[in-house]
């Protein structure tokens, strides 16, 4: 979108005046720590329904959970969603107290939506055909994890200001 010779009443000034472009990276600052947050409830469902669907699914005449391989997968799961929740809630503790946040948003943002996308391929992996149907909600997840890694600025973008916040880049 441009605009030009557009004039805006100063009593409809959002923010402070020549601004804008900073105010704006401080938005999508802030909106990658609720990407991360959103990442971290995807892939905590994730979880959950996999526990569930472990218990209940029987392959082979036992619980498909009674396979060690099972367990591993959902036991590192469960490890993924933690350290996702620990990323965004350290960012967004440091947002509200007034510290510096951009390269921990980052971080949060990078690391839970990498998660999301782990965690929904392995809980439709569990799911088995199941998990390609509409009918279970890992089908939804495995679908919706995706954007989670391309809004609010791509994981390729996240790298750029993580290296740009340790000096490697201009
Ligand atoms: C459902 C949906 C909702 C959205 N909602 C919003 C919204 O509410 N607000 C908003 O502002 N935007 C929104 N977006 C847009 C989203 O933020 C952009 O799609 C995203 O930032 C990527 O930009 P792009 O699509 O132009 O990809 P491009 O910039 O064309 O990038 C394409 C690919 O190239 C890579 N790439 C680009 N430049 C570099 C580089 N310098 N180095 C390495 N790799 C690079 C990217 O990481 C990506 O993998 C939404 C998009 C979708 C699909």
């Amino acid at each position: 979108m441009s605009f030009s010779d557009v004039r805006v009443p100063a009593a409809n000034l959002l923010g402070e005046e020549g601004r804008g472009y900073a105010q704006f990276l401080r938005i999508l600052d802030e909106g990658r720590i609720a990407i991360a947050a959103l990442a971290t409830g995807l892939a905590q469902g994730c979880v959950d329904e996999s526990v569930k669907y472990a218990k209940e699914r029987h392959a082979f005449g036992k619980p498909i959970a009674a396979n060690q391989a099972i367990q591993f997968k959902i036991a590192d799961m469960e490890m993924k969603a933690h350290t996702s929740r620990l990323a965004w809630r350290d960012a967004a503790v440091r947002l509200v107290s007034g510290a510096p946040f951009k390269k921990e948003a980052a971080l949060a943002k990078l690391h839970s939506s990498t998660i999301a996308v782990d965690n929904a391929r392995e809980a439709t992996q569990i799911h088995g055909g199941y998990g390609f149907m509409n009918e279970y909600p890992v089908a939804r997840m495995w679908r919706d994890s995706k954007i989670l890694e391309i809004g609010e600025g791509t994981s390729e973008v996240q790298r750029m200001l993580i290296a740009r916040e340790l000096g490697l880049a201009g």
